[in-house]
């Protein structure tokens, strides 16, 4: 009898994938739940099994995996941050299928700051706010991931309706308004006023991935007032004591 070469298991005719599907370049079978595993990690790859040898189906089950793990602790981090955000409705939202979305959809250096959930255009999901974006995050079992952002610098405003029980959050960019529904009222107040002062912030200390780079060197600005001079803008001591003044801050 034959053993699986992957996992050792013996291979009967209950376990043995039908019509050779499990055979190897190099001769090996898998049984069937490695099959499975393969499929899961690289459909084409288990489709066409037999030109493959078991040690690059064993490398593309690590990429996977490695590819997994790397996606996992970046879940475990995300949810770390939020918990210490201290937001108060975090077990709430934490347990949401968006969530675990949130590894693919960040991008490198972007940090939430704010979550609520509410509906989005008649989708039920997360509205995050991080220092780029606000995004609508919809993981519905129908349509599937539905994503939408809304870049900080294109906020015009951010409103809080309540409602009886419940509280509207209003989105305003140029010329759009985007409205998410059934918020909890204490986290949409909270939520906007937190976007809202966060966005009326000047840039350099919405986020400090941002270099001061608006700002002409000393050098440009030496050089500028050269010219002034040039020109008889400026007299000789008064350029003297202007470029003294710029050396200084070297
Ligand atoms: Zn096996």
């Amino acid at each position: 009898m034959n053993n699986c070469v992957m996992c050792s298991t013996g291979l009967k005719f209950m376990n043995t994938p039908t019509f050779g599907a499990g055979k190897l370049s190099d001769g090996g079978i898998v049984c069937t739940s490695c099959y499975k595993k393969i499929n899961n990690a690289n459909p084409s790859v288990a489709f066409k099994l037999k030109k493959y040898t078991l040690q690059q189906v064993q490398e593309i089950l690590q990429v996977k995996a490695d590819e997994n793990n790397s996606k996992n602790s970046k879940l475990d981090e995300i949810k770390t941050e939020l918990k210490n955000l201290n937001l108060g409705n975090t077990s709430l939202f934490l347990g949401r299928k968006e969530i675990n979305e949130l590894p693919q959809i960040l991008a490198e250096g972007e940090k939430i700051n704010n979550v609520i959930q509410g509906t989005y255009n008649n989708g039920h999901g997360i509205l995050v706010s991080t220092n780029r974006r606000l995004i609508f995050i919809d993981k519905g079992l129908i349509y599937g991931l539905k994503v939408e952002d809304f870049p900080l610098d294109k906020i015009s405003s951010i409103q809080y309706e309540t409602g009886l029980l419940l509280a509207k959050v209003k989105i305003h960019t140029s010329g759009n308004i985007a409205v998410i529904d059934n918020v909890e009222k204490t986290s949409a107040r909270q939520f906007a006023e937190f976007v809202r002062n966060y966005i009326s912030q000047p840039k350099e200390q919405q986020t400090v991935f941002v270099q001061n780079n608006g700002e002409p060197s000393i050098l440009d600005q030496i050089e500028k007032l050269a010219k002034l001079k040039d020109n008889g803008i400026l007299s000789e001591d008064e350029f003297t004591e202007q470029k003294k003044k710029l050396l200084e801050k070297l």
